[in-house]
Protein backbone atom coordinates (compact mmCIF):
# COMPACT_ATOMS: atom_id res chain seq x y z
CA UNK A 1 0.00 0.00 0.00
CA UNK A 2 2.97 2.44 0.86
CA UNK A 3 2.91 5.49 2.81
CA UNK A 4 -0.27 7.36 1.63
CA UNK A 5 -0.81 10.59 3.43
CA UNK A 6 -3.57 13.43 2.90
CA UNK A 7 -2.55 16.95 4.16
CA UNK A 8 -5.44 19.71 4.83
CA UNK A 9 -3.32 22.49 4.51
CA UNK A 10 -5.01 26.01 6.13
CA UNK A 11 -4.39 29.23 3.34
CA UNK A 12 -5.16 31.40 5.91
CA UNK A 13 -4.17 31.12 9.12
CA UNK A 14 -1.26 33.31 9.83
CA UNK A 15 1.93 32.76 11.74
CA UNK A 16 0.56 33.99 15.03
CA UNK A 17 -2.22 31.99 15.06
CA UNK A 18 -1.86 28.62 13.40
CA UNK A 19 -1.31 27.13 16.92
CA UNK A 20 -4.88 28.04 18.24
CA UNK A 21 -5.97 27.02 15.06
CA UNK A 22 -4.54 23.95 15.19
CA UNK A 23 -5.33 23.52 18.71
CA UNK A 24 -9.12 24.36 18.50
CA UNK A 25 -9.84 21.58 14.67
CA UNK A 26 -7.79 18.94 16.92
CA UNK A 27 -10.05 19.21 20.09
CA UNK A 28 -13.14 19.04 18.14
CA UNK A 29 -11.49 15.75 16.00
CA UNK A 30 -11.18 14.12 19.74
CA UNK A 31 -14.18 15.31 20.72
CA UNK A 32 -15.88 13.83 17.94
CA UNK A 33 -13.96 10.68 17.86
CA UNK A 34 -12.09 10.66 15.15
CA UNK A 35 -8.55 10.91 16.64
CA UNK A 36 -7.61 9.09 19.57
CA UNK A 37 -6.37 12.23 22.34
CA UNK A 38 -3.16 10.60 23.46
CA UNK A 39 -0.16 10.86 20.89
CA UNK A 40 1.47 7.63 20.08
CA UNK A 41 4.59 6.70 17.49
CA UNK A 42 2.09 6.14 14.56
CA UNK A 43 3.13 8.62 11.82
CA UNK A 44 6.07 9.38 9.61
CA UNK A 45 6.43 12.93 9.53
CA UNK A 46 7.97 15.08 12.61
CA UNK A 47 9.13 13.43 15.76
CA UNK A 48 7.02 10.41 14.94
CA UNK A 49 4.38 10.96 16.63
CA UNK A 50 0.71 11.67 16.03
CA UNK A 51 -2.88 10.80 16.81
CA UNK A 52 -4.02 7.31 15.85
CA UNK A 53 -7.70 6.71 14.63
CA UNK A 54 -10.30 7.47 17.27
CA UNK A 55 -13.63 5.19 17.45
CA UNK A 56 -15.40 7.06 14.67
CA UNK A 57 -12.81 7.75 12.78
CA UNK A 58 -15.09 6.87 9.62
CA UNK A 59 -16.78 9.83 10.13
CA UNK A 60 -13.86 11.55 8.29
CA UNK A 61 -13.74 8.82 5.35
CA UNK A 62 -17.02 7.61 4.87
CA UNK A 63 -15.21 3.61 4.48
CA UNK A 64 -16.30 1.24 6.91
CA UNK A 65 -12.43 -0.54 6.00
CA UNK A 66 -10.02 -0.35 9.07
CA UNK A 67 -7.02 1.21 8.75
CA UNK A 68 -4.69 -1.14 9.07
CA UNK A 69 -1.27 0.30 9.02
CA UNK A 70 1.00 1.17 12.07
CA UNK A 71 1.22 4.66 10.29
CA UNK A 72 -2.45 5.87 10.19
CA UNK A 73 -2.13 8.75 12.94
CA UNK A 74 -2.67 12.58 12.61
CA UNK A 75 0.29 14.75 12.51
CA UNK A 76 -0.42 18.55 12.82
CA UNK A 77 2.62 20.84 11.63
CA UNK A 78 2.62 24.30 12.60
CA UNK A 79 5.11 27.09 11.31
CA UNK A 80 6.05 28.58 7.84
CA UNK A 81 5.51 25.27 5.40
CA UNK A 82 5.76 24.71 2.22
CA UNK A 83 3.48 21.18 1.96
CA UNK A 84 4.42 18.77 -1.09
CA UNK A 85 2.31 16.19 -1.97
CA UNK A 86 6.09 14.07 -3.21
CA UNK A 87 3.95 13.09 -6.45
CA UNK A 88 6.96 14.15 -8.82
CA UNK A 89 6.87 16.81 -11.31
CA UNK A 90 3.60 19.40 -11.70
CA UNK A 91 2.02 20.06 -14.96
CA UNK A 92 1.23 23.87 -13.96
CA UNK A 93 0.87 26.52 -11.83
CA UNK A 94 -1.92 29.29 -12.06
CA UNK A 95 -1.53 32.87 -11.15
CA UNK A 96 -3.25 34.29 -8.54
CA UNK A 97 -3.53 37.73 -9.99
CA UNK A 98 -4.71 37.10 -14.13
CA UNK A 99 -6.00 33.41 -13.48
CA UNK A 100 -3.47 32.44 -16.04
CA UNK A 101 -2.03 28.58 -15.90
CA UNK A 102 1.59 28.46 -16.28
CA UNK A 103 2.67 24.96 -18.04
CA UNK A 104 5.73 23.44 -16.62
CA UNK A 105 5.53 20.20 -18.71
CA UNK A 106 6.38 19.22 -22.00
CA UNK A 107 4.12 16.99 -24.37
CA UNK A 108 6.15 13.96 -22.88
CA UNK A 109 5.65 15.38 -19.06
CA UNK A 110 9.34 16.51 -18.81
CA UNK A 111 9.72 19.84 -16.71
CA UNK A 112 10.72 22.74 -19.32
CA UNK A 113 13.28 24.73 -17.38
CA UNK A 114 12.47 28.27 -18.86
CA UNK A 115 9.06 27.84 -17.85
CA UNK A 116 10.55 27.25 -14.17
CA UNK A 117 13.04 29.82 -13.99
CA UNK A 118 9.97 32.85 -12.60
CA UNK A 119 9.82 30.07 -9.58
CA UNK A 120 13.29 29.43 -9.29
CA UNK A 121 14.41 29.22 -5.20
CA UNK A 122 11.06 30.79 -4.35
CA UNK A 123 9.58 27.81 -2.40
CA UNK A 124 12.85 28.25 -0.75
CA UNK A 125 13.20 32.03 -0.30
CA UNK A 126 9.30 32.11 0.90
CA UNK A 127 10.25 29.00 3.45
CA UNK A 128 12.60 31.16 5.35
CA UNK A 129 10.69 34.29 5.74
CA UNK A 130 11.22 36.39 2.83
CA UNK A 131 8.19 36.63 0.11
CA UNK A 132 9.24 34.40 -2.64
CA UNK A 133 8.35 37.01 -5.21
CA UNK A 134 7.25 35.52 -8.66
CA UNK A 135 6.38 38.05 -11.46
CA UNK A 136 4.08 36.01 -13.64
CA UNK A 137 5.35 35.16 -16.93
CA UNK A 138 1.97 36.39 -18.48
CA UNK A 139 1.01 39.27 -16.95
CA UNK A 140 4.50 40.50 -15.45
CA UNK A 141 2.74 41.56 -12.05
CA UNK A 142 4.58 39.86 -8.58
CA UNK A 143 3.44 38.22 -5.98
CA UNK A 144 4.34 35.36 -3.69
CA UNK A 145 4.50 31.94 -4.51
CA UNK A 146 2.41 31.21 -1.41
CA UNK A 147 -0.70 32.94 -3.39
CA UNK A 148 0.32 30.74 -6.70
CA UNK A 149 -1.70 27.20 -7.01
CA UNK A 150 -0.63 23.84 -8.60
CA UNK A 151 -1.93 21.44 -10.64
CA UNK A 152 -3.71 18.52 -8.48
CA UNK A 153 -2.72 20.50 -5.59
CA UNK A 154 1.24 19.37 -5.94
CA UNK A 155 1.82 22.12 -3.48
CA UNK A 156 1.12 24.39 -0.62
CA UNK A 157 2.36 27.38 1.30
CA UNK A 158 0.69 27.75 4.45
CA UNK A 159 0.86 28.22 8.93
CA UNK A 160 -1.25 24.94 9.56
CA UNK A 161 -1.09 21.51 8.00
CA UNK A 162 -2.86 18.46 9.11
CA UNK A 163 -1.52 15.12 7.72
CA UNK A 164 -3.57 11.86 8.17
CA UNK A 165 -1.33 8.92 7.00
CA UNK A 166 -2.65 5.32 5.44
CA UNK A 167 -6.38 6.71 5.77
CA UNK A 168 -8.96 6.38 3.44
CA UNK A 169 -10.03 9.13 1.05
CA UNK A 170 -11.15 12.29 3.51
CA UNK A 171 -14.45 12.83 2.39
CA UNK A 172 -15.09 16.42 0.65
CA UNK A 173 -17.64 17.10 3.88
CA UNK A 174 -15.18 16.51 6.18
CA UNK A 175 -12.33 19.03 4.92
CA UNK A 176 -15.16 21.78 4.74
CA UNK A 177 -15.92 21.17 8.23
CA UNK A 178 -12.09 21.55 8.99
CA UNK A 179 -12.24 24.81 6.88
CA UNK A 180 -15.40 25.97 8.98
CA UNK A 181 -13.76 25.03 12.07
CA UNK A 182 -10.84 26.98 11.17
CA UNK A 183 -13.23 30.05 10.92
CA UNK A 184 -14.13 30.04 7.26
CA UNK A 185 -10.11 29.61 6.22
CA UNK A 186 -9.57 28.54 3.05
CA UNK A 187 -7.97 24.72 2.85
CA UNK A 188 -6.50 22.86 0.04
CA UNK A 189 -6.00 19.22 0.25
CA UNK A 190 -2.39 17.65 -1.18
CA UNK A 191 -2.50 13.86 -1.29
CA UNK A 192 0.49 11.87 -1.37
CA UNK A 193 2.72 8.94 -1.33
CA UNK A 194 6.15 9.24 0.41
ZN1 LIG B 1 -0.34 36.64 -14.00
Amino acid sequence: MGDYFQTIVDLDATEREAQECGARVLDWLIAEGIVAAERTDCVLGGDGYGHPPGPHFTKAVGDLDPVDLWSNGLHIQTGRTVFDSGQGDVGAATCPLCRTGIRLVDEVWEPIESAWEPFEGRFHDWAEGGEGIVHCPSCAQPSGIDRWSWEDDAYACGHLGFTFWGWAELTSAFTREVGRRLGGHRTVLLAGKL
